[in-house]
């Protein structure tokens, strides 16, 4: 599975984080992204979990 963030819709409420932060991390300003698009399996529900949680949808799954 591959998770990202798309910068132009996050808004910084760092939920993404706090329901996965070994996963997203966040910028200076408070914005999502990750390291690398590449989900480790045993962070795939959290990052569904992040992604359903997300209130701009800005994490696309794939
Ligand atoms: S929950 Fe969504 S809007 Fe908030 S920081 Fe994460 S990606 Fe950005």
């Amino acid at each position: 599975m591959k998770a990202d963030v798309d910068a132009d819709r996050c808004q910084g409420h760092a939920r993404c984080w706090q329901i996965c932060p070994g996963f997203f991390s966040l910028d200076e300003e408070g914005h999502a992204y990750v390291e690398s698009s590449d989900v480790p399996v045993e962070l795939e529900s959290k990052v569904r979990d992040a992604a359903e949680n997300c209130p701009e949808r800005a994490i696309t799954l794939s």
